[in-house]
């Protein structure tokens, strides 16, 4: 994301209506001049949710949950930071300008992209649905048993045969030439100086990001002598990052954020076919890879468990050894539906419908039981050289896992599944060597996965109270006890000094002040854990003082440990070193204390 200025933030936050997005996804009551709701941060009979008309935060009397547009879609939606800000900007048309100009200004706006996608997918849908072109396409899907509801529903559409008529229809809509390139509805692909259209004689669906926003697209070809593979997608442009995108997501963000697990499949069109069955919980990648950057997208929704329903063949047991393993890694518990030879998500929805499903699910073995029985499927357990071998390899991957209870517990496992003493598989040897350890912090978590560094939790502990709670006294009694610097890290740094600047110039604190920092991606994601867990709002005057309280110790450890570091690296002459001495002992009286506001 990009930097955006302070002006176009600020016309933002003036034209958002906190009721206009809070209504979408609640029902909002009219009281007087306040609306009130059921609040969907705590169970509730009585709404005591409830936002002033006109007013930018929203506040619960039941369980304090308190917070304004940004940090409603981040909690409530599981959105990012900059995606929220985006989908704010989209909705309420504002036009984010960017600090650092240049390319970016240049390029098309991502807000004209998605119109253009938009305008192109509801082509589609026409010529799918109304045109004599259309017939041959609709019957086909009809022959595959996909009826009608469905095809409104995930608005399937058919790219027409002839090259030229969309492009031709758009631009006299108002789009540039430049919109439908970015947007990847053109390319020269094939070779040749013109561009064609991208999608020709194709049944399209649709990709959508979570908001519902169209990103792209994904298409089948009908027939067998058109162009390229059976499956093609939207190139790589500034909406659409194939190796991100979750098929189905839109549909499943819900379910999948509140039950907080998901059923991943292979194809696209099992995806569909299951969320219409009513497992709205499920997704796919797009092609054939799921990769790392789609485990760590569910796993920024929260989810912790993941049913695998691959295709019944080998190349799907393949997949799920690979796949699960990547889970597996990040601490997720993994299940594999056992699909018989043959048979894909799809088949059994067509034969027994969702009951099969049902089934498959509840068949499901976890990830070591498939591993293990897939791995020695060819191998002879009689054979000492072979065994040791299977032992090696499953050890091996064991060891990779995220959790040193997990691979100890998976150890433990594989000694009773392989029938030999748990110390042959290395119980309580090494796993301890996969347990994070303290690191020494320097900015951020760099390659923006979520590494387990306590000075990073406890700092976003602290900011929580800050954001979550609308206490003033909070505030102060931060300001009080502890200065920016007090903060290791660059992120939290960043957000306790826009916390206690808005607080001096008699502000309210929003996330908006945020998105004007250079480094919003790291800024993003350590947003995300702030306001990902809740608080203990009845504890809260306690607890908030015991984290400052961990925090003054934690500082006071580390100036302590540094003089003694320098004492005995030998650097000092003897002078500096008594200096030294007297320093630390003085600290050594002065015990940190929460000072009172
Ligand atoms: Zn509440």
């Amino acid at each position: 994301m990009a930097r955006f200025t302070k002006e176009s933030l600020d016309e933002l936050r003036t034209r958002i209506d906190l009721s206009e997005v809070l209504g979408q996804h609640m029902e909002l009551k009219r009281a007087g001049a306040a609306f009130k709701a059921l609040c969907p941060f705590h169970d509730e009979k009585t709404p005591s949710f409830t936002l002033q008309k006109g007013d930018s935060h929203y506040h619960c009397f039941g369980c304090g949950a308190h917070g304004d547009a940004i940090q409603f879609l981040m909690q409530h939606l599981r959105m990012g930071f900059s995606e929220a800000v985006e989908h704010l900007a989209d909705r309420f048309q504002v036009r984010l300008q960017t600090v650092t100009g240049g390319d970016d200004e240049k390029r098309v706006g991502r807000t004209r992209l998605k119109e253009a996608l938009e305008y192109a997918c509801r082509f589609y849908e026409f010529l799918l649905l109304y045109t004599e072109e259309g017939k041959e396409a609709l019957q086909y899907l009809f022959d595959r048993g996909l009826p009608l509801d469905f095809i409104h529903t995930f608005r399937l559409g058919l790219a027409p045969k002839h090259d030229g008529l969309l492009g031709k229809l758009m631009r006299q809509s108002g789009f540039s030439q430049e919109a439908l390139e970015e947007a990847g509805l053109l390319s020269n692909r094939g070779g040749g100086s013109r561009l064609k259209e991208f999608f020709l004689e194709r049944i399209t669906f649709p990709i959508q990001d979570a908001a519902g926003s169209v990103i792209g697209f994904s298409a089948r070809k009908i027939r067998e002598e058109v162009f390229g593979g059976k499956y093609i997608n939207t190139v790589e442009t500034q909406l659409f990052k194939k190796s991100k995108v979750l098929f189905g997501l839109h549909q499943s963000r819900k379910r999948i954020t509140k039950e907080r697990q998901a059923i991943i499949v292979e194809g696209q069109l099992d995806a569909l076919r299951l969320i219409f069955h009513g497992f709205d919980f499920t997704v796919a990648g797009l092609g054939t890879a799921f990769g790392e950057a789609h485990v760590r997208e569910l796993v920024q929704l929260g989810v912790r468990s993941v049913f695998l329903l691959f295709d019944g063949d080998e190349a799907g047991r393949t997949a799920s050894v690979k796949v699960g393993h990547l889970f597996q890694k990040e601490g997720l518990e993994v299940r594999v539906a056992p699909l018989i030879d043959g048979v894909d998500p799809d088949l059994i929805l067509l034969k027994h419908g969702p009951v099969g499903i049902v089934k498959a699910l509840s068949a499901a073995e976890d990830y070591l039981l498939f591993l293990f029985r897939h791995l020695s499927r060819n191998c002879r357990l009689d054979s000492p050289a072979e065994k040791n071998e299977l032992l090696q390899d499953m050890t091996s991957r064991i060891r990779e896992w995220d959790n040193p209870i997990m691979i100890h517990e998976s150890l433990k496992r594989l000694a009773h599944l392989a029938k030999v003493p748990e110390e042959l598989v290395g119980v309580g040897a090494r796993e301890m060597r996969s347990m994070p350890f303290r690191q020494p912090v320097t900015h951020g978590s760099g390659n923006g996965k979520a590494t387990i560094d306590p000075d990073r939790i406890l700092e976003a502990d602290l900011l929580r109270w800050l954001i979550l709670c609308s206490e003033p006294g909070f505030i102060e009694l931060c300001r009080a006890n502890l200065r920016v610097e007090s903060f290791l890290h660059e992120q939290a740094r960043t957000v306790y000094r826009e916390i206690l600047k808005s607080e001096q110039e008699g502000r309210r604190f929003d996330l908006f002040m945020l998105a004007q920092e250079a480094d919003n991606e790291e800024l993003g994601l350590f947003l995300s854990e702030i306001v990902s867990r809740k608080v203990n709002r009845e504890k809260a005057k306690e607890l908030i003082a015991e984290t400052i309280l961990r925090m003054k110790e934690r500082n006071w450890m580390i100036e302590r440990e540094q003089i003694k570091l320098t004492i005995h690296s030998g650097t000092a002459n003897e002078v500096e070193v008594l200096e030294l001495v007297r320093k630390f002992d003085a600290l050594k009286r002065i015990v940190p204390k929460v000072v009172p506001v």
